[in-house]
């Protein structure tokens, strides 16, 4: 029976004592074990996760183990619960919570930072400077689940309050884990200005995060949004979800196809998503003098640029780190306001005793897999269907 001191729970959600969760054991070994349920401290509260989508980071995470960070190291055999991207229903409440009632469907930012550090204090929590610091006698009481504490690959977690968004009724489970995807779109054109409306946008790369970003910079009034990359079907998607033009690199020069769009000019601003090789110069070659690149995506390697005429052009380059600024909460104002539809680059749900399948499908792009969703209720499992 789950009953800790302080903690507000309701009847008709009734919480076990242990949950099922997924276990990170070797690089890319996976267990379902049985954990206790976590137990919810000051502004926090316990979600009972109804849907977790997997996001390309996971996949790093379970093979590479950075960039999780778990007791300062990497996060192996250390009983650590991956996944970030989850929404639920909100099943118990803390110490003097009342900003959210048992009930209420929510879905998650990733990082809850210190609060304490001079980033926090400017809203950066994504930067946070104690980031990892979660542990011993170097707790700051930072927390990312899914990267330096436990996260949504099971069926309870602990949130702070500050990591939640409420969703209404209309959003789907599905739907809802791609609000912070969406989010993460929002605080990059947050940081290159925010002011999108009427100035050109290129977005380099139709992952989930690119993707998103057509649709958000569209959503914000940019003009022309240019999509770029290598897949007809995922630019196709890209037009549904807002791109003016779309420019395959297999058929086309992506600098010259920008150019030609806007006249010659450039566009204003650059959302980098593609993680390619060259994409830091072709993006200070798409944008006109003075425009800014946002980096949302990286190279494995390290890559030579063009510094001196990214300097000659003056043009600002930045690096982000997640979903900070409240940018979810700007990104699910507009999904549930329905200025785009997110559910186009969900491609597959599976159950959660299903994730080495769902993994599967979503690393190797099967069945042109976009965003895999797990849930713990609601969709019968593959393997207990084929016993
Ligand atoms: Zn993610
Ligand atoms: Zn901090």
């Amino acid at each position: 029976m789950y009953a800790p001191a302080g903690v507000k729970t309701r009847a008709d959600i009734p919480i076990p004592a242990t949950m099922k969760a997924w276990v990170l054991g070797d690089p890319d070994q996976l267990k379902l074990i049985d954990k206790p349920v976590p137990v919810p401290h000051r502004a926090e509260v316990l979600v009972r996760i109804d849907a977790v989508a997997i996001c390309a980071t996971d996949l790093e995470i379970i093979h590479y183990g950075s960039p999780a960070l778990i007791q300062g190291g990497l996060p192996f055999n250390k009983n650590f619960t991956p996944g970030h991207e989850y929404m639920g229903t909100v099943a118990a409440l803390g110490p003097g919570v009342d900003e959210y009632a048992v009930g209420q469907r929510v879905t998650v930012e990733i990082h809850a930072g210190c609060g304490q550090c001079k980033r926090c204090r400017e809203g950066m929590y994504t930067a946070c400077h104690n980031y990892g610091l979660n542990y011993g006698d170097v707790d700051k009481g930072h927390r990312a689940n899914g990267f330096t504490t436990d996260g949504g690959f099971c069926e309870y977690q602990v949130n702070n309050i500050n990591t939640l968004v409420a969703i209404p009724d209309t959003m789907s489970d599905e739907e809802a884990t791609l609000v912070v995807t969406a989010g993460t779109a929002m605080y990059g054109l947050t940081e290159l200005g925010g002011l999108v409306a009427g100035e050109g946008v290129a977005v380099l790369g139709p992952g989930p995060i690119g993707l998103l970003g057509v649709a958000v910079a569209k959503a914000l009034g940019a003009a022309p949004v240019i999509l770029t990359g290598t897949r007809d079907n995922r630019l196709q998607i890209g037009r549904e979800l807002g791109a003016d033009h779309v420019v395959n690199v297999r058929k086309e020069n992506a600098v010259e196809a920008v150019r030609r769009i806007t006249g010659g000019k450039g566009v204003d601003y650059v959302l980098e998503c593609s993680g390619a090789a060259d994409a830091v110069n072709e993006a200070g070659r798409m944008v006109n003098r003075g425009g800014k690149i946002c980096l949302a995506a990286f190279p494995h390697e390290q890559v030579p640029v063009d510094v001196a005429y990214l300097v000659r052009n003056n043009i600002y380059l930045y690096g982000i780190r997640g979903e900070g600024k409240s940018a979810t909460h700007r990104a699910e104002a507009f999904m549930s306001q329905k200025r785009f539809d997110a559910r186009r680059i969900h491609t597959h749900t599976f159950a959660l005793e299903d994730l080495p399948t769902a993994i599967r499908y979503a690393r190797e792009r099967i069945d042109d897999a976009i965003k895999v969703v797990v849930k713990a209720r609601g969709v019968a499992a593959h393997k207990v269907a084929a016993e």
